[in-house]
């Protein structure tokens, strides 16, 4: 079909990672004709695992796709945090009494089996995809938006979602900013389990190990076949203003002094390729005319409390429900979706969770990172956490808002159980 159709969709979504396919699936589930264009060649995730909190799990289920993802992933039973240098136990969370809580599940998941279960569900559900369509720019027109490509192609619809990530274009029209760099840098390794045995690990857990200026992470993915690691670290470099930055010899520099256990997984990460790391600072709107931010397009985050994916899905069930109680309100003039007022909608609710996300990750990076005297008064407090203490995560793991907490009847909310389909 080209990035010129001949037919007009309702939405056009551009990029094709976790959050361009869960909101296409979210809206195509409420009805409405969406195509997806990706500037890939083919649709797929690189990297590694993936932790999908309850918030998360939720949506799935809403989705019917829970049972896939458990299948294809892991339901670790404890999410541990040690001290880097002396393996000393600094606080865990029983993650079998979070999905007690909760009411759903904290899994992990590899992300290109996320990414494939989604990418399934969307041709399920009829959604257009197409590949090889790198956008290059968006406008608004008279009451709908419009998309062009590089090779000279163009669409428009209702209204334009831009999930085009980090680097997003579309970001462009609302604000002048730039990623910011934190100087750190991550490297990933996933492994087939036999390679991590005698490594002095836990089979069936998470393991935050937190050290000065780097953290290592350890969790096992599809059904624990595979085991997966994340080292993470400040790059001197970096720092300097250097533009080779996070090589491999800066990886053995920075976790020189750790424990044993992270010194057994090191050798097990890949060394031809890391992620330097970046996030934005927080912006309040996201929506122009009929142009929509969406994930890491508008509040790509550090990926230390492991939202980033989460907020993307939860962005695209936020409109599918208000494009429901919107169609719902106007089914008998039978004109549609009220655009304005979802957009309204959303843009009245995501914006503040994931600002707040996006600056309480910059700050667990920091406590995360300590050293010195200051990393023991840490660890004095980390200790000092009952198990069953969840104020730091009730607002993250709890329900997803669908209103302005200030402001409850500004939108009409439908509970998540009895949304209609
Ligand atoms: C080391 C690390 C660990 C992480 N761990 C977790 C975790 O445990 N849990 C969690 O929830 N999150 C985690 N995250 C964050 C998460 O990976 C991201 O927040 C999430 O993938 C963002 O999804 P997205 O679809 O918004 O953006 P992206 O994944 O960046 O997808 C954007 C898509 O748009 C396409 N695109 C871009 N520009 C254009 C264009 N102009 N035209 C057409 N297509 C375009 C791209 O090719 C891409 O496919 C982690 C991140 C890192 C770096």
């Amino acid at each position: 079909m080209g990035t010129s159709p001949s037919t007009r969709t309702d939405v056009i979504v551009i990029g094709g990672g976790i959050g361009g396919l869960s909101a296409a699936l979210a809206l195509t589930r409420r009805g409405l004709r969406v195509r997806v264009y990706e500037q890939a060649p083919a649709f797929g995730e690189v990297g590694a695992g993936l932790q999908l909190a309850p918030n998360c799990t939720r949506i799935l289920d809403h989705y019917g796709l829970l049972k896939e993802a458990t299948a294809l992933g892991v339901l670790p039973e404890t999410m541990v945090m040690k001290d880097a240098v002396d393996a000393g136990e600094l606080t865990r969370l029983d993650l079998r009494d979070v999905e007690r809580r909760y009411g759903h599940p904290y899994l992990v998941i590899h992300r290109s089996d996320l990414h494939g279960i989604l990418l399934r569900a969307c041709d399920r559900a009829g959604v257009e995809l197409l590949t090889d369509a790198h956008c290059t720019r968006y406008e608004n027109i008279d009451g709908a938006a419009r998309v062009r490509f590089a090779d000279g192609g163009a669409d428009e619809a209702e209204v334009v979602i831009a999930a085009d990530g980090l680097h997003s274009v579309a970001r462009e029209l609302l604000v002048g900013d730039e990623p910011v760099n934190s100087a750190y840098v991550a490297y990933r390794g996933a492994v087939p389990f036999e390679k991590v045995t005698g490594n002095d690990i836990h089979e069936k857990d998470v393991v935050v190990y937190v050290g000065p200026r780097c953290h290592f992470v350890q969790y096992p993915l599809r059904g624990g076949e595979t085991f997966n690691q994340v080292a993470v670290f400040e790059s001197p470099k970096a720092l300097a203003g250097e533009d080779d930055w996070g090589t491999p010899d800066e990886l053995d520099a920075a976790f020189a002094g750790t424990c044993d256990q992270v010194q057994k997984g090191l050798p097990l990460m890949w060394r031809d390729r890391w992620w330097r790391m970046y996030d934005r600072d927080p912006i309040t709107t996201w929506v122009t005319g009929r142009i929509a931010l969406l994930g890491d397009a508008a509040h790509p985050p550090l990926q230390y409390m492991a939202q980033g994916a989460i907020m993307a899905i939860e962005d695209g069930w936020v409109l599918g429900e208000h494009v429901a109680a919107q169609r719902a309100q106007r089914t008998e003039d039978g004109s549609g979706v009220d655009w304005d007022r979802v957009l309204a909608a959303y843009e009245a609710v995501r914006p503040e969770h994931c600002r707040r996300v996006v600056t309480t990750a910059r700050a667990w990076g920091e406590l995360w990172h300590l050293e010195g005297v200051r990393r023991l008064q840490r660890n004095a407090l980390l200790r000092d956490r009952g198990v069953h203490d969840y104020a730091f995560v009730d607002w993250i793991f709890g329900p997803t808002a669908l209103t302005p907490e200030d402001e409850p009847d500004m939108f009409r909310p439908i509970p998540l159980d009895s949304a209609p389909l």
